[in-house]
């Protein structure tokens, strides 16, 4: 419900927005906000029901996961009847982004976060190891909200939400209002699945509604979204003292090396800037090729994207931008580009023949470090070429932005592939693969620099939903504390001792107090 206008209020005061299909512009629905009220008591359930949800155990809630999952699938074509008409994507690229990784994540969560949640022994190391052992436990840190974005409206949602599920935390989600339907799908398979009460809400509503969440009194935000908003929650989530994670923008590099298979490089190029009309935050932003692959490169993309299918509905690849605001920004960065020099070698501007708010898939030459289209996320169907005589070369242009989320780069020797990841300042890089890295739920994943703060994914980021308590156990009981009152010169003397004992020469040598190892 991409096109974004505001109603009049509702008799109770709630704000409120009609929504027009991105693709067809038709009138597809409303929007009505929750109130700050509505905020107040949505916290205070989810405090409530916290307890309780905690005191199931990671098992316990895997439960609720196997669930949703198995409703997942059942309904997985009315869930994508849901996010197609609210965003105009092709249908196999709502299955693809939204349901395929959502299916993913709760199918490998379920099975593998109960074992990251287990309270684990952690050896202790030189002469403490004779006194002291340490047990870290995995608390869940209370009500956690999530603020998501529309360009993967359900697995942005549904994917942090459920790795503070399984933490123990209980969740509200503040859809975007670009796409609010499809965020909430998230909450509506846990309340199928008979999730207990309070444990999952969604808070309908837009900008003011998610920064009334974020004011409201919670434990931890997951935030989704632009850096211009990540870096406002950031200063709130600063004030009250409480963690946040902000996955935010991006403007992702892709490096072709001369030795690189070209088919697949400009098939991973096509696809990387094309997916989800190129409103994809790990999408590819700018390629830097070998100058001496970089005509018969292009000519590869060139001809894929020649042959790209528009369209209202049935079969097509590239569907329309999905907000009016962002279909304003790509036009102005390629106009720009074009007035500056650059050259649409397809495409380059706004598809005319449909109703909606169609880009032309474009592809841009002769564009220079400094254009907006290379500096700024472009967040659209474009994909600007530039030739690069050196590896280094490439990779110096890749790493001069403000942004650092992910990358990709593009040859036949693997290792050497590696090696140039290495040197790109970003949260992850592919290799041979256009950055699929938010999709891979044993992979975590989080931007750099302008590109986000924290990880989501993989252990690191179930455990971010949690504080890592360590209980520290004295192996005598507490015998020698209690003995170490008063203090006489003897004490410090033996102290002394110790010190020289242990890092001195002494029991360095038997590996008890050594630095090394
Ligand atoms: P946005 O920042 O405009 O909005 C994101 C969410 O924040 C929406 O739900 C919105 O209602 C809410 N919001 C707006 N103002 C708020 C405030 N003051 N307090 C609290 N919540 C507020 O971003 P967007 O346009 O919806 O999303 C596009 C951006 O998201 C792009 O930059 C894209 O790269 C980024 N993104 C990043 C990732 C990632 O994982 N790094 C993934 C997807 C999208």
């Amino acid at each position: 419900m991409a096109i974004v206008t505001t109603a009049e209020p509702t008799a109770e005061g709630r704000r409120r927005y009609a929504l027009r299909s991105p693709a067809t512009t038709e009138h597809i629905g409303e929007l009505e906000c929750a109130t700050d009220d509505d905020i107040r008591d949505m916290v205070a359930r989810a405090r409530e029901a916290q307890p309780q949800w905690e005191a199931l155990g990671a098992h316990g809630r895997a439960e609720y996961l196997r669930r949703a999952l198995a409703i997942l699938v059942r309904r997985q074509e009315q869930f994508v009847d849901v996010i197609v008409g609210e965003s105009g994507k092709p249908r196999p690229e709502a299955l693809m982004i939204d349901v395929f990784a959502a299916a993913d994540s709760l199918a490998f969560l379920a099975k593998h976060a109960p074992r990251w949640l287990a309270s684990e022994k952690v050896p202790t190391h030189g002469v403490l190891r004779f006194t002291k052992r340490v047990q870290v436990h995995y608390q869940p840190l209370g009500v956690v909200g999530v603020i998501s974005p529309w360009n993967g409206p359900l697995i942005l949602s549904l994917n942090p939400a459920i790795q503070a599920l399984i933490a123990g935390n209980t969740v509200i989600i503040k859809p975007s209002e670009v796409t609010p339907y499809s965020g909430k799908l998230a909450v509506d398979l846990f309340t199928e699945a008979g999730i207990p009460q309070g444990v999952i809400q969604v808070a309908m509503g837009d900008g003011q509604t998610g920064a009334a969440l974020v004011g409201g009194g919670l434990d931890k935000v997951h935030f989704t979204g632009s850096v211009a908003t990540g870096r406002r929650i950031a200063q709130e989530c600063a004030s009250q003292l409480i963690p946040c994670t902000l996955e935010l923008g991006g403007n992702d590099a892709m490096i072709v090396c001369s030795d690189a298979d070209l088919d697949a490089a400009a098939g991973g190029a096509v696809v990387g800037s094309m997916f989800n009309t190129g409103q994809y935050c790990c999408g590819t932003e700018r390629v830097y090729v070998m100058d001496d692959v970089v005509e018969e490169f292009t000519a590869k993309v060139v001809d894929r994207v020649r042959r790209l299918r528009q369209s209202t509905s049935g079969v097509f690849d590239v569907g329309p931008m999905f907000w009016d605001r962002q279909l304003e920004k790509v036009t102005q960065q390629v106009d720009s580009a074009v007035s500056g020099g650059a050259t649409a070698l397809v495409g380059g501007k706004r598809n005319a023949s449909l109703p909606g708010l169609y880009y032309e898939p474009t592809v841009l030459s002769g564009v220079t470090h400094d254009m907006e289209v290379m500096r700024d996320e472009t967040f659209g169907p474009v994909l600007p070429i530039v030739a690069v005589s050196s590896v280094d070369e490439a990779v110096k242009l890749a790493n001069d932005t403000n942004y650092g989320l992910a990358g990709s780069v593009w040859t036949t020797d693997v290792d050497a592939g590696i090696g140039i990841a290495s040197r790109l300042h970003t949260g992850s890089v592919s290799v041979n693969d256009m950055a699929l890295t938010y999709g891979i739920p044993e992979a975590p994943f989080g931007g750099r620099r302008d590109s986000g703060v924290g990880q989501a994914n993989g252990k690191v980021g179930v455990r971010g939903f949690t504080h890592a308590q360590p209980i520290v156990i004295d192996r005598f009981g507490g015998k020698q504390t209690a003995s170490q009152y008063p203090y006489d010169k003897r004490t410090e003397r033996i102290t002394s001792a110790l010190i020289r004992l242990i890092w001195g020469k002494g029991l360095a040598r038997l590996g008890l107090g050594s630095s090394k190892g």
